[in-house]
């Protein structure tokens, strides 16, 4: 079995960012990175990706509010976020505490800075399939790993695992502009294991650890594993069970080192392709 690196697919984007960049005239976007309360997994996530848009050339800041923040002073503070002209995108991290509404949030986002495609506007789009706006990063990391690594995906039978609005369902509508032929499964999914069984393209979004053993897999089937879980030893895995498939994939990803190492990258192309439109916009064409 081939191991899918996320490095390779994340090294390549990184060479595209440094395109765009060099069409900017020397100004470097800036990401703002929202986080409510100090949840272990946003402060680790925010540390990362602070470093890795840095060694992509880019700048990001963290804006970090107390958990008990009101949803109206949050919403205060968002706002000058939202209208800074400094900021090229946004990331906010989520789940929020319960007294602020999320919706309200989406509502808000600038759909040109919101670079995790949170907003009506980047969710809509993402289901016309119109690539003008934003699909969620980890979703549309899937497909680049698909696509670096020279992966048919036309006519190809897909089955995910998972059908949340930040990876199952916009991954779903990506690869269906790819033209594969998609099912979705989820908890009330009657025949998994057979379900899988039927996919050349295995992704496994659904946040259990070593769900997906080798009896889900078809024999060369390609496994993109999204999954991210602390097993019972407190060590990192996926949702597939890696050891398992080897005999039967053909190709798959590792946990860690695969996905996730990716959906940073795409964030980091995100955001320089938003200020590249918003360069655009300020000279008029
Ligand atoms: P989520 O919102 O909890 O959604 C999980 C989905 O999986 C739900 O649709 C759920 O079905 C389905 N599911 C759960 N258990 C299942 C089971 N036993 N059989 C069939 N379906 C099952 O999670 P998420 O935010 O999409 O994240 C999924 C995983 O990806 C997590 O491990 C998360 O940490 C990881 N993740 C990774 C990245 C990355 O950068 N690599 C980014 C985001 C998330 P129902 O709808 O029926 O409940």
């Amino acid at each position: 079995m081939e191991i899918l690196k996320g490095a390779e697919t994340s090294a390549r984007i990184k060479e595209d960012v440094k395109k765009m960049l060099d069409t900017l005239g020397g100004k470097i976007p800036k990401l703002a990175i929202v986080r409510v309360g100090e949840r272990p997994d946003d402060v680790s996530y925010e540390r990362s990706a602070v470093k890795k848009l840095a060694s992509f050339g880019l700048r990001a800041e963290a804006f970090s509010y107390p958990q008990e923040i009101s949803h109206e002073d949050f919403k205060r503070e968002f706002k000058r976020i939202n209208e800074d002209k400094d900021v090229d995108g946004i990331l906010l991290l989520r789940p929020l505490p319960k007294q602020i509404c999320e919706k309200d949030l989406e509502a808000m986002i600038d759909p040109g800075k919101d670079l995790d495609g949170i907003s009506p506007v980047n969710v809509a789009k993402v289901f016309a399939g119109d690539d003008s706006g934003f699909a969620p990063c980890t979703a549309e990391a899937v497909v680049e790993v698909l696509k670096h690594n020279q992966i048919p995906i036309t006519g190809k039978r897909v089955v995910i695992v998972g059908r949340s609005m930040v990876v199952g369902k916009p991954l779903s509508m990506l690869l269906l502009k790819e033209n594969a032929t998609v099912t979705i499964c989820h908890t009330r999914t009657k025949d998994l294991k057979g379900t899988c069984q039927g996919a050349e393209i295995l992704v496994a979004a659904a946040g259990r650890a070593r769900m997906l053993d080798g009896e889900y897999v078809a024999k060369d089937a390609v496994v993109v594993d999204v999954g991210i879980n602390v097993d019972e030893d407190g060590k990192l895995c996926g949702d597939v069970d890696f050891d398992s498939i080897q005999k039967k994939a053909s190709m798959a990803t590792p946990v860690p080192g695969g996905v996730g190492a990716v959906t940073t990258a795409v964030l980091a192309k995100h955001l320089v392709q938003s200020c590249v439109n918003r360069f655009k916009q300020s000279f008029g064409n």
